[in-house]
């Protein structure tokens, strides 16, 4: 959604970019959204990875507008599905880990300076929202994704208990072939997380492509449920020089894609720096697999 926002020319570098599109140019979120259906997404996700009281409260707001905005952020993902009447699109509403609300990284290392309570309150406020949508605001499921440890998978199960007939799936960042990026090792998180009632994928997002295979036999040796990934492009990020490096061919995506299935995910998608024409790659790789199996 960032990437694609980017090339749109919406200004998503302000601290809660999310917030300020969702509110100015809400026609360039469905046309993000359009633009996956068109290239063969039957998933699409919000424009709410980052909507959460405690972030738009440091940003100045009140912490209503972003109740606000996390229902409209669904409902501007179903005026792009209605779009196209004949396809069935499910609509995940993106629920960012805590630290993508304090914006300085940490959901990539996910040591935070808060309490276990504190982490189920922010999931538990963001969680209710979307509990008590109805209708056209409801999501078919919620993704909770970039999750950096088995502590914040944790305080999302306490934040989900009230909750058991929602469904939810939850991603995790990786460092390396077996463990997220704060260091457990990613079956102690999938083995945790498929016992919750809600969850019906477990899987991988935010992730370098070459490390995929590998994470998702962890997963596989730990449960039956469906596994989802979706990494990012095979560029990196050069902290140093402030730029992104390395190869951003789609083309490459569908041999990756065919991989993934393979290796036993039934999910897969694109996270950073990811663009339709990768979602695309993703949608040919399925329909092979599914004419060759018949
Ligand atoms: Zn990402």
């Amino acid at each position: 959604m960032a990437s694609e926002l980017e090339y749109l020319g919406a200004d998503i570098h302000g601290p809660l970019w999310s917030a300020h599109v969702l509110q100015d140019a809400p026609e360039k979120i469905v046309a993000v959204h359009r633009a996956y259906i068109e290239a063969g997404a039957q998933c699409i996700e919000t424009a709410s990875y980052q909507a959460s009281r405690m972030g738009y409260i440091e940003a100045g707001m009140k912490p209503e507008q972003a109740d606000s905005a996390i229902l409209r952020s669904v409902q501007l993902a179903r005026t792009a599905a209605a779009e196209f009447p004949g396809r069935r699109i499910v609509v995940a509403a993106s629920l960012g880990p805590y630290g993508a609300a304090l914006h300085n990284g940490a959901e990539y290392h996910g040591n935070y300076e808060c309490s276990f309570a504190d982490l189920v309150e922010f999931h538990r406020r963001r969680i209710d929202v979307f509990a008590n949508a109805g209708g056209y605001a409801a999501p078919d499921l919620l993704a909770f994704e970039t999750l950096p440890s088995l502590e914040e998978a944790q305080a999302i199960g306490e934040a989900l208990a009230p909750w058991p007939h929602l469904a939810a799936w939850f991603s995790f960042t990786c460092k390396d072939e077996n463990h997220v990026a704060h260091g457990e090792p990613l079956r102690d998180c999938a083995s945790f997380v498929a016992a919750l009632p809600q969850t019906i994928a477990i899987g991988v997002n935010c992730t370098a492509p070459p490390l995929i295979r590998a994470l998702i036999a962890e997963t596989r040796s730990v449960t039956g449920k469906p596994i989802v990934v979706y990494p990012n492009s095979g560029e990196g990020w050069d902290a140093e020089r402030r730029c992104w490096i390395g190869s951003n061919d789609p083309a490459g995506y569908r041999e990756l894609a065919s991989s993934w299935f393979a290796a036993g995910a039934q999910i897969i998608g694109g996270c950073c720096r990811t663009r339709p024409a990768h979602i695309r790659q993703v949608a040919e790789a399925a329909l092979s697999i599914n004419s060759s199996s018949g």
